[in-house]
């Protein structure tokens, strides 16, 4: 008897085994299965992934390699563009069929047309497979068949639609092939830096992998779900999921997420808690992103409300590096920023107030600050980076409105009280006592030279002046 010809599974960021139906449907075809994963650098243009993506990455696919060995199988690592990668290997080991995850960028799903064609020409089926969002772009459409523009009515469409049974475990079976193609050593394509190290930070925070994002799913539920709705605004404590890289890479799906939370969440009068609640509509927010890039394919480039084109923004290269640096003299700007530089992750509520200090106090266009995202962020996304983004300079769909401006100092007394997070991350005013620490410059002398903070020495002072800087903001506003 001859063996059929193999399968291939190309994983993209479907870096799972659980919950992964075109993983699933591959290993259940009754065929060898390779399993591959391209390195294209290329396809993405200007949206190469940043340092600190490339090292979670790595870490991923070491562990999806090593999560394989009970099946007898490994990863094939190639490097390349996709299309040509994945073609010419199924032509060299007469593969029948192509398994993949869809992918939401705009050049991943201009690949996913090239390569089916393209496998096509030579006779190969290409099977294409949802499975990291919630909704597919397309299932979700308005009264009057238009994509969605504002998150409620989105929230309560998506809620009709859902569909969270049928989780699939893992496959039973893949079987390798007798000759397993040549593969790069990972790590050959240095994702990870070495000189200098400087992933230490990442190493400390992180678990890459599917065991890592379980892990961190179930403490979530145990330990902080049910007053997330409170804590996941004090970014001095751990009051929010984590789950951010790993839903990105995708080594935990959404349904998961959605299930296992509702499987295990107090139940009050019926209803999830409202921890519960608040977490899935977060989850929900992932899904509006994702279904504005995927309508909206410029999303990054271009603000979504056309007026916004016309924004005069500065462009100041010693305040960008200041704000990037960490060192606008605004502690809890610049603790967010040193925590997005030391563990390539910072708190939702930080990152709103840090792209709102870029865009609104220093009047740099907000691409700048994507981009410097995009570069530092474990969990750098397109979909949830641009919308977020844009979400903040007022120009995004359903975007808060441009005049509501944070004042850094407010936030951080609402939000960090103590100023636990500032110490954490600014350790230079770490025996400030809280009254000041929000704004330093408004600290006595006396108060000052007892916690050994000289300013303009040891911390800087203000790159800009709130209240002056508010109203040039409104001003730009109005000048649109
Ligand atoms: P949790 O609070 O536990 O939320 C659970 C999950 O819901 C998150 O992991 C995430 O997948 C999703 N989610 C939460 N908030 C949002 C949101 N506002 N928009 C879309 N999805 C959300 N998130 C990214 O994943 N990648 C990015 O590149 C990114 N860039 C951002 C840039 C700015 C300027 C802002 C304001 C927000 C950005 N976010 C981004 C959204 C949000 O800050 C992070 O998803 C969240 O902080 C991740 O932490 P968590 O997993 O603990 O979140």
């Amino acid at each position: 008897m001859t063996m059929p010809g193999p399968v291939i599974h190309w994983f993209r960021r479907d870096l799972r085994l659980a919950d992964n139906p075109a993983l699933t449907a591959a290993g259940q075809n009754g065929a060898p299965v390779i399993l591959l994963y391209v390195h294209d650098d290329i396809s993405a243009v200007d949206w190469t992934a940043g340092a600190a993506s490339n090292w979670f990455l790595h870490h991923s696919l070491e562990n999806l390699n090593r999560d394989l060995l009970p099946y007898g199988n490994r990863i094939v690592f190639r490097k390349g563009s996709a299309v040509n990668v994945i073609r010419d290997l199924a032509v060299e080991t007469k593969a029948s069929t192509v398994f993949f995850t869809r992918c939401y960028e705009p050049w991943a799903a201009e690949e996913e047309k090239i390569l089916a064609h393209e496998l096509k020409a030579s006779g190969i089926a290409a099977r294409r497979f949802g499975g990291n969002l919630l909704f597919e772009p397309e299932s979700l459409k308005t009264g009057s068949q238009q994509p969605f523009k504002v998150y409620t009515p989105f929230y309560k469409a998506g809620l009709k639609q859902l569909q969270t049974e049928g989780i699939r475990p893992r496959p039973e079976k893949l079987p390798a092939p007798a000759n397993l193609p040549s593969s790069d050593d990972l790590r050959s394509w240095n994702l990870c830096p070495t000189k200098p190290d400087w992933s230490t930070g990442l190493a400390e925070n992180w678990q890459p992998g599917e065991q890592g994002a379980d892990a961190a799913l179930e403490n979530f539920i145990e330990e902080h779900l049910n007053r997330y709705s409170s804590d996941r605004d004090r970014p001095g404590i751990k009051g929010t999921s984590r789950l951010s890289p790993h839903l990105h890479f995708g080594e935990i799906t959404p349904r998961s997420c959605w299930q296992r939370t509702l499987s295990k969440c107090v139940i009050e009068n019926g209803f999830p808690s409202q921890g519960a609640e608040v977490f899935l509509k977060e989850l929900i927010w992932r899904e509006f992103s994702h279904h504005l890039l995927h309508h909206t394919p410029d999303l990054p480039s271009r603000p979504f409300r056309q007026k916004f084109s016309e924004f005069p923004w500065r462009k100041d290269e010693d305040q960008l590096v200041a704000w990037q640096r960490g060192l606008t003299g605004y502690p809890l700007v610049d603790a967010g920023m040193r925590e997005l530089w030391h563990s390539g992750w910072m708190h939702n509520r930080v990152r709103m107030i840090t792209a709102s200090f870029l865009i609104k106090h220093l009047l740099i266009d907000w691409r700048q600050g994507q981009k410097w995202f995009w570069d530092t962020l474990v969990d750098a996304d397109l979909a949830n980076n641009a919308a977020s983004w844009q979400w903040v300079a007022g120009c995004g769909a359903d975007a808060a409105p441009y005049f509501r401006i944070f004042n850094p100092v407010l936030q951080g007394e609402k939000f960090d009280p103590d100023g636990v997070y500032i110490k954490r991350w600014v350790p230079e005013l770490g025996n400030l006592p809280a009254k000041y620490i929000h704004a330093p410059w408004l600290g006595p002398e006396n108060v000052l030279k007892q916690a050994g903070v000289t300013l303009g020495k040891d911390y800087p002072r203000p790159i800009v002046d709130h209240a002056a800087a508010r109203n040039r903001a409104l001003a730009a506003l109005k000048s649109l």
